[in-house]
């Protein structure tokens, strides 16, 4: 088991940017790396999620720490969605910074687990904007562009910080 607790990639940095590519067989490189992002949110109750380009990786791949619910998604397919729900919304490459969020409020997937299995999951509430958000990072998508004009404006400090901050480390790192 590997406990090292990986480094989390912040707002500014492009590999959050990229489209991931699709995994179509977990092996044994996906699941060393499935261990260790369990690993890694498992640390701390407040981290529920995190997706493979959050780690640098660019792979379909999130997990996440909630009871009664899967823990490994690869490949996910929103193939359904129903209503529409506004939340605020935390992620972990947007440290202290929160917006809100809306999103549908149920929805129905496809997806594999670790060991190639297809499966469906039918969720909604909390637990589909967990899935969503993580399947935004996927795409390349982040919270920062689901805010409104307004917020968008009013966070712009905060934002072009962080950024800059991403930016200088990534520098500082070669
Ligand atoms: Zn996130």
């Amino acid at each position: 088991m590997i406990t090292t607790k990986l480094k989390i990639r912040t707002f500014g940095d492009p590999c959050l940017r990229q489209r991931s590519a699709c995994v179509k067989k977990v092996g044994p490189a996906e699941r060393m790396l499935i261990e260790a992002m369990l690993a890694t949110i498992g640390e701390k109750e407040t981290d529920i999620g995190l997706a493979a380009p959050q780690i640098g990786i660019n792979k379909q791949i999130f997990v996440v720490d909630l009871p009664d619910f899967p823990h490994v998604f690869v490949d996910p397919k929103i193939t359904r969605t129903e209503g529409k729900e506004t939340m605020e919304e935390g992620c972990l490459s947007f440290p202290g910074i929160a917006f809100k969020v809306t999103r549908p409020r149920k929805i129905w997937l496809d997806y594999l687990d670790e060991y190639n299995n297809p499966r469906h999951l039918e969720c909604e509430g909390f637990y589909a904007r967990v899935v969503l958000h993580e399947t935004d990072h996927l795409n390349g998508k982040l919270l920062v562009d689901h805010a409104t004009r307004k917020e968008a404006e009013e966070k712009k400090d905060l934002l072009g910080q962080l950024e800059n901050k991403t930016r200088e480390a990534l520098k500082a790192n070669g």
